[in-house]
């Protein structure tokens, strides 16, 4: 017997020419709730049955557009449109003058209305069109029904007018492509409302106003921002009459339900559910209609249930947080910028009020106190995209700000009070721990404590450690490359991240949030976030690498000959340990001076006195002591080759944190020794001796008397070169001198091939001298890139790279 096998299922994303063959297949798609693409006079649309919520729903989600803006729906004449829309003199006509072609008139739905609410965003009125386009003729003649089409192409990016366009743009995600060739007209219909009394432009396209004026009178421009230009966005948009209560996990007997998934709650007066099997899809085709059927006047209020932030969730999240904004608003104003970021994120999501603002607008040394508009604090992805997008709209900067610990002035606005202060401390869920494949999934606001208490919990290490561990966030971390006291061991924050999730300047969103330490794929996109300090998007999540806990730690502190002795002791505990070596700190005698005179409980570990210092630190997973022996047996021999005059290995943990209280207290006990000028700057290690030999001799001579405090992470060549005052110096007249001094560190620094910002970035406070020592060509390559992701410069601007 022979079998016959089942045809193939016809390929996703073809491109046909017209033909009787193909209308009728393209027809077939579309009644039986597909997607098909197909030439306009203005551009492609990307089309479904306009009375299919299912369909029309399947156009956001090819879209990937963020919320449901209306979608123009085509017909095939006007008696067509007449069947769903209340077709008035004025339209009739506007219909004569300009049907078929590229003008769209908002309408009010007639009572027999069929088009699906998605396509009018749940308003009452229906954008509808009759194009003028063999091809979109013909096919609206073979499927016989209404078609919403807005232009094929993914939200935000440019329309298209070839078929080409939408197969590279859309490909699989649309079922068919109609190539009819280059669209005449190119840019999109005008949109006219004459739904009220005075007709309004929503947007100028392929009919001029002037004609449009002539045939039906005087036309007002509509307001930016209003809400018939821009159904989607009003603060307060298809608001039900009942008040609505988001993430609701109970409901009372006097509430309308509007629940999602398997479990709707119990005991309310009368339950729609979106989705039973928690379809995302199937939720969105359903939200208005069963909005509109609990919006009854015999209840107090819908109570929702929360829905999934993926695939079309986001949207239909988005959609009720507008519907749920309050109708009275906190900055008073619903239709402008702050109006309509306060729909977005609700009360709590911002802070108007001045003096709530303030801690927010300074820099903590108090370098910079800048203004902003407002302070936005998003709890959601998706509420960070929709108000980046809204700033970008209007052209609005934006500042990102995580701890707002960062000391070069990258979180806070600049004076003029133009940019939106953007603060992620709200989005702090650690999203998954995989202990197995040792990563962290957290996102952008968890304080880093929390980040290394999560690892900890289930036995990992997060190695990032820093002073403001306590209080900075992993997106700050991030942003500014973070380094902190195990860098030698584990790297920096850029060996620390395996993936991102990245809010870009034009509101779009990159997943990017892969947890594979192998992936050649192209470009590392996430290395360009890493560093970049807020200035090429807004870091909203991140994939961390986790390492197994030490079990055991092995501290030395050692006094060292000289600084060449030093390096040459590191080089050696790391031939004797391997890559166990986390920590390996420098400190000079006058910060443990200043130390012990000022800072409680430190005391020095060794009794005679000696120029230089070292901290090290051992951690590895045996057990028994051997880092300790391993630790010991190195400084032996180098105290018995001269290295090492003096040492001694913790005997116990709190031994230990009583070297490290001594590292801190020497930044601690700076503060006591007047005005300090400070460097952040790194070179090879093998070059710290020579480099701190120049230096200091190089600002003696500039300053004598000054007091250099060199300390570190000799292990990184990153030196901490700051410089105490003369005593008895004036401090202002001191600290006048800081750009002076800069100069003449700097230009050392330069020579070494160094770096003049190893751990705090550059923000604000670096920008010239970034500029100054890195080549014209680097340069121009950072502003290349900056130009790349953010052409209009909205992304806290003005800081890293020139302006
Ligand atoms: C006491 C102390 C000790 C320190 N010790 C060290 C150290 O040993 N090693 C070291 O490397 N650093 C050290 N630092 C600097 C520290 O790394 C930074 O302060 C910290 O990483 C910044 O985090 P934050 O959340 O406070 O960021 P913020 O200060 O709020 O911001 C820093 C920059 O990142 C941007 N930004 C913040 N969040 C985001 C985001 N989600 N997306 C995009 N951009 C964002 C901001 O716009 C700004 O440009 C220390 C700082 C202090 C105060």
């Amino acid at each position: 017997m022979t079998q016959t096998a089942d045809p193939l299922p016809a390929p996703r994303g073809r491109v046909v020419r017209p033909s009787a063959a193909a209308y009728k297949e393209a027809a077939a798609i579309i009644r039986a709730g597909g997607l098909v693409a197909f030439p306009t006079e203005t551009v492609y649309g990307l089309g479904a049955d306009a009375t299919n919520d299912a369909a029309v729903a399947a156009i956001f989600e090819a879209k990937d557009r963020p919320r449901f803006n209306p979608l123009i729906v085509h017909v095939r004449d006007a008696a067509a449109a007449a069947r769903e829309v209340i077709f008035d003199a004025r339209a009739e006509a506007l219909a004569k003058a300009f049907w078929p072609g590229p003008l769209s008139l908002v309408l009010r739905r007639a009572a027999e209305c069929r088009i699906s609410l998605l396509c009018s965003a749940g308003l009452e009125t229906i954008a509808i069109r009759v194009p003028d386009h063999p091809v979109g003729q013909a096919l609206l003649r073979a499927a016989g029904r209404p078609i919403a089409a807005p232009s094929a192409n993914p939200a935000g990016a440019l329309s298209p007018t070839r078929a080409e366009h939408v197969a590279e743009a859309l490909g699989e995600r649309v079922d068919l492509i109609l190539d009819g060739g280059p669209c005449p007209v190119g840019i999109e219909s005008t949109v006219l409302d004459i739904s009220g009394e005075t007709p309004a432009l929503l947007r100028p396209g392929g009919v001029t106003v002037e004609a449009l004026a002539k045939v039906i009178g005087t036309i007002a421009a509509a307001e930016a921002g209003t809400p018939q230009a821009s159904p989607g966005m009003m603060a307060s948009h298809y608001a039900p009459r009942l008040p609505l209560r988001l993430n609701a996990d109970s409901v009372r007997a006097d509430e309308a339900l509007l629940a999602f998934g398997p479990n709707p709650l119990a005991g309310a007066a009368v339950t729609e559910n979106l989705s039973r099997r928690g379809d995302t899809k199937e939720a969105a085709a359903k939200l208005f209609a069963a909005l509109r059927r609990l919006d009854r006047p015999d209840l107090t209020g819908i109570a929702a249930m929360p829905i999934r932030e993926d695939g079309l969730g986001a949207a239909i999240n988005d959609r009720l947080r507008r519907a749920a904004a309050p109708r009275e608003s906190q900055t008073g104003e619903t239709n402008s910028l702050l109006g309509r970021i306060e729909a977005v994120v609700g009360a709590k999501g911002l802070v108007a009020e001045p003096a709530e603002m303030a801690p927010y607008l300074s820099e903590p040394r108090g370098l910079y106190t800048g203004r902003a508009r407002i302070l936005v604090r998003p709890a959601t992805t998706t509420e960070v995209a929709e108000v980046v997008r809204l700033c970008a709209e209007s052209g609005t900067p934006v500042v990102p700000q995580g701890g707002n610990t960062g000391l070069v002035g990258g979180a806070t606005p600049f004076e003029d009070g133009r940019a939106v202060l953007l603060n992620l401390g709200r989005m702090n869920k650690i999203r998954a721990v995989d202990a197995a494949n040792n990563t962290i999934t957290v996102e952008a606001g968890c304080i880093l404590r929390q980040v290394q208490e999560a690892a900890a919990a289930v036995d990992r290490l997060f190695p990032l450690s820093l002073g403001a561990e306590g209080s900075c966030q992993i997106g700050g971390n991030i942003s500014t490359n973070a380094g902190g006291i195990q860098v030698l061991r584990y790297g920096n924050m850029r060996e620390l991240v395996l993936g991102l999730e990245v809010v870009l300047p034009d509101g779009r969103v990159w997943d990017g949030l892969r947890a594979l330490r192998k992936d050649n794929t192209g470009y590392d996109l996430k290395q360009l976030f890493i560093g970049s300090e807020g200035t090429l998007g807004i870091i909203t999540a991140a994939v961390l690498r986790l390492f197994p806990m030490p079990r055991e730690r092995a501290t030395a502190f050692a006094a060292v000959r000289d600084l060449e002795a030093a390096v040459a002791l590191l080089g050696r505990i790391r031939a004797a340990a391997g890559d166990v070596v986390t920590s390996f700190e420098l400190f000079p005698r006058f910060g443990i001076d200043l130390a012990l005179a000022h800072v409680p409980g430190t005391q020095d570990p060794l009794a005679g006195r000696h120029d230089w210092y070292v901290l090290a630190e051992l951690a590895g997973s045996g057990r028994g002591g051997a880092l300790a022996d391993v630790l010991e047996s190195a400084l032996t021999d180098a105290f018995e080759d001269g290295l090492v005059p003096d040492a001694t290995v913790a005997a116990s943990q709190a031994q230990a944190d009583a070297f490290w209280r001594l590292r801190e207290g020497m930044v601690e006990g700076q503060k006591s020794a007047g005005g300090s000028i400070k460097h952040d700057i790194a070179v090879p290690v093998s070059a710290v001796p020579a480099f701190l030999a120049r230096a200091m001799a190089a600002v003696t001579e500039l300053i004598p008397g000054i007091r250099p405090v060199p300390f570190g992470h000799l292990g990184d060549g990153n030196i901490h070169f700051n410089l105490s005052q003369p005593v008895g110096a004036d401090k202002a007249a001191y600290l006048a001198r800081w750009d002076e001094v800069n100069r003449v560190v700097h230009d050392i620094v330069a020579e070494f091939s160094g770096s003049i910002s190893a751990e705090h970035g550059i923000g604000r406070l670096k920008v010239e001298e970034n500029q100054h020592y890195k080549s014209a060509l680097e340069i121009e390559l950072m502003q290349t890139v900056k130009k790349a992701l953010d052409p209009r410069g909205l992304m806290n601007p003005g800081k890293v790279v020139p302006r």
